[in-house]
């Protein structure tokens, strides 16, 4: 097998046009001077040079506060940080009760439940024995017995009396929580880089940190609650009644390069639940639990519904250090970027911001037009017409009234005719440059009766082939065959000879009569087609073949017609 068949022997490159053109070029160049810019700025702006590892951390809190408050049934209480901070919650939390419902001196017995609205009985056969339901405190026991004075509500077991509040307290009991301060530790660490720091700077000591207020240094990690919740555009005494979620976001954006190092922490804090919904259903946020003790033997409690605020701590952060690979990726990842520059400089051309010819000579250099060897492609000139047409073959119609798919103006041959006029004269059969039929004052010929219908120059004969159907005129006129250029230029037998002879100079200098009648046609084509575009067939019209065939007869009378590929 050849190398050529083989691929692996081949490398295919882009053909490039290279416009001279100071405009074009400055152009360019300032687009992307433009574009390398951007790619540097946006490269320094987002450290796009460098690589990224998220943080991993660790949260742990430490209340402080002390608050003293009026219970109703138990007098003034103190609360300090073992009461309010509530039993544990999940990691990355801590919690803060700010109202609660207490009920004191609850042991198991019997009692009337709550009443509710559909809770209310008349006698005992309205209460069925072992029931219970979500809203029980109790199951009930199948007697009917007074709760207060006007009702009566079904008798329950449960821990008596049972928890008659619903509503909570209002304003709240521990508002005065607003003044709890909270120490916020946290251990991050970027893997990546074995990087580990934490919110309490090496700078800060025991002195700055008792000290410190969040109002004037934005790093010190201890915070009034009361602070958090107003930065999360909330209301304390609002939120203290029913109790809600705040998040707290500790974002660490660190830059860990050599000269700009820079890795602390800001905070921001929001409500994480819903406000809006929490005024309907289910609000806020409160859990219960029970304190126990015996009293004369007999197993007491005091059951607690707390009301509070759940602070959640969370942390974002990444840290970046540069990276060669990450560099060379994003110098990689811009480099289409320049390809604007090509497609906006083309679209410019094609724009009227440029001269017609211009356009024309661009689109001429930059486009190579190929037809699809299927269609046959032929080319027509006509003497009253001064563009070249294009046209399909068809054959249903005469090649005359064909529709052209494209008309272009002609291209001068400059070679062949030049040559072919200055060997006019040295032949010394000058010719005589007047009108074969002087037509100038004549008036137009009228169709002869064996006339084909699509001839328009009178000098047509008819032919069985569609695609030998071409006049030389789009409209009625004189033939081309009439001009006094048509014989010196295509029949001077002189003429061929010479251009026969100029192509083979050793050869026969009389040539053949074929040979003749062949060079008749190119010169034909060259002088009224010029240079046809390639992949076209120069079509030569039937009166010049009918003129070029009877001056140069075929010996057995056989022609092989026009028969384009
Ligand atoms: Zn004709
Ligand atoms: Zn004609």
């Amino acid at each position: 097998m050849s190398c050529r068949l083989l691929t692996l022997c081949q490398y295919e490159t882009n053909k490039l046009v290279r416009i001279n053109s100071v405009r074009l070029g400055s152009l360019k160049w300032t687009l992307n001077v433009v574009i390398l810019m951007f790619i540097c700025i946006m490269m320094l702006w987002n450290k796009q040079y460098q690589e990224l590892d998220p943080v991993v951390s660790s949260v742990t809190a430490k209340l402080k506060g002390v608050a003293l408050t009026q219970v109703p049934g138990l007098g003034d209480v103190v609360w300090d940080v073992v009461d309010y901070s509530g039993p544990a919650q999940e990691k990355n939390s801590f919690f803060v009760v700010t109202n609660v419902i207490i009920t004191k001196n609850q042991k198991q017995g019997k009692c009337a439940e709550v009443p509710r609205e559909d809770k209310v009985c008349q006698t005992d056969k309205d209460c069925s024995k072992g029931a219970w339901d979500q809203h029980s405190h109790g199951v009930q026991t199948g007697a009917c017995v007074k709760f207060d004075v006007r009702r009566k509500t079904c008798e329950v077991s449960a821990w008596c009396p049972v928890e008659t509040r619903s509503k909570p307290p209002r304003p709240a009991l521990l508002a005065a929580a607003e003044n709890f301060t909270v120490l916020i530790k946290n251990n991050i660490r970027f893997p990546a880089f074995n990087y580990v720091r934490r919110n309490i700077l090496p700078q800060m000591n025991d002195a700055y940190l008792r000290g410190c207020h969040r109002g004037d240094d934005a790093l010190c990690p201890i915070f009034r609650l009361g602070d958090i919740v107003h930065q999360a555009r909330e209301d304390f005494a609002v939120l203290a009644v029913e109790g809600g979620v705040i998040g707290i976001q500790i974002n660490w954006d660190c830059n860990l390069d050599r000269l700009m190092e820079r890795c602390l922490p800001k905070y921001s804090f929001r409500r994480l639940d819903e406000k809006e919904s929490n005024r309907t259903l289910y609000p806020g946020l409160n859990f219960r639990f029970a304190r126990y003790h015996s009293e004369n033997g007999v197993e007491m409690r005091t059951l607690y519904k707390a009301f509070g605020i759940r602070f959640d701590v969370m942390v974002f952060g990444k840290a970046g250090k540069f990276s060669f690979i990450q560099l060379v990726v994003y110098i990689g990842s811009t480099l289409s970027y320049y390809a604007l520059t090509t497609i906006f400089i083309d679209w410019l051309i094609g724009t009227s911001c440029y001269k017609m010819e211009a356009q024309q000579n661009y689109s001429e250099r930059k486009v190579e037009s190929v037809q699809d060897k299927q269609q046959c492609i032929l080319s027509v000139s006509f003497v009253d017409e001064d563009q070249l047409r294009l046209v399909r073959k068809s054959r249903k119609k005469s090649l005359q009234n064909v529709k052209p798919l494209s008309v272009l103006p002609r291209k001068e041959n400059n070679g062949s005719h030049l040559k072919a006029m200055l060997e006019l004269p040295k032949q010394g059969s000058t010719p005589k440059l007047t009108p074969v039929n002087g037509h100038g004052s004549k008036p137009l010929p009228q169709r002869g009766p064996g006339e084909p219908a699509w001839c328009l120059c009178g000098g047509c004969s008819s032919t069985p082939l569609h695609q030998e159907e071409l006049c030389c005129r789009r409209s009625r006129g004189p033939c081309i065959t009439s001009s006094p250029l048509f014989h010196p230029l295509v029949l001077s037998r002189p003429l061929l000879e010479a251009l026969l002879r100029y192509r083979d100079p050793l050869g026969d200098p009389a040539g053949s009569t074929d040979a003749l009648r062949h060079c008749a046609y190119e010169q034909y084509i060259a002088w009224r087609l010029g240079v046809p575009p390639a992949d076209s067939h120069p079509v030569v019209p039937r009166c010049c073949v009918d003129k070029i065939r009877a001056e140069f007869p075929s010996l057995d009378g056989d022609y092989q017609g026009f028969r384009p590929r």
